[in-house]
C-alpha cells in the first residue's frame, strides 16, 4: 500500500490498504535497522534465521501493524519512507498499465473490486494538463 508525497495522479491505494492486511510481508533481516537497514526493530519479529516479518502480517487475520486507518477508505503507511523491498516491488493492478492478481486478490479478501486503469486516470484534468506521472506504489507478499 502505498503513501505517496503530493500526488496529481489519483492514488487507488490510499483508500484501499487491502495487501497490508492480507499477506506475510517478509524480507531478508539486514532491512532492518539492525542490519543497517530502514525498517524499525520494533515493529518487526523474527520470522527464520535469516528473514523478519513485519509485525501483525504472520497471523491468521494479517494486518501490517504499520498500516494506518481503515481499509477500503483511508489509509496510510506509517513507515512509507522505510518500509521494506517486499513492499516496494508490489505493484498494483494497472499502476504500470497490467493487472496484479495479488493486488485484485488482496481486495477481493476485503470486499473490494478490482482496480481497472482508470483508478489511475485524474478524474477533473484541465484541458491543457500534460501530467501523466503515476506515483509509485508497494506492497508485500513473502
Ligand atoms: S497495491 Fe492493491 S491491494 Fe495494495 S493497497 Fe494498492 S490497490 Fe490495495
Ligand atoms: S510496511 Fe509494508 S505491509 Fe506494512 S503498512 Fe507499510 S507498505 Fe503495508
Amino acid at each position: 500500500m502505498e503513501q505517496p508525497p503530493i500526488a496529481e495522479t489519483p492514488n487507488p491505494c490510499l483508500t484501499c490498504g487491502a495487501c497490508c492486511a492480507f499477506f506475510r510481508c517478509s524480507f531478508y533481516w539486514r532491512e532492518t535497522e539492525e542490519g543497517g537497514g530502514t525498517v524499525p526493530d520494533q515493529l518487526t519479529e523474527n520470522l527464520t534465521e535469516h528473514r523478519k516479518v513485519m509485525r501483525g502480517t504472520d497471523a491468521r487475520n494479517p494486518r501490517c501493524i504499520a498500516l494506518i486507518g481503515d481499509i477500503g477508505d483511508r489509509v496510510y503507511c506509517a513507515i512509507y519512507d522505510r518500509r521494506s523491498t517486499t513492499c516496494r516491488v508490489f505493484i498494483p493492478s494497472w499502476e504500470k498499465g497490467e493487472p496484479n492478481p495479488d493486488c485484485d486478490r488482496a481486495r477481493a479478501a476485503h470486499g473490494l473490486p478490482p482496480l481497472t486503469p482508470s483508478d489511475w486516470e485524474s478524474p477533473t484534468e484541465s484541458p491543457d494538463s500534460t501530467s501523466t506521472t503515476p506515483p509509485d506504489t508497494v506492497l508485500p507478499a513473502a
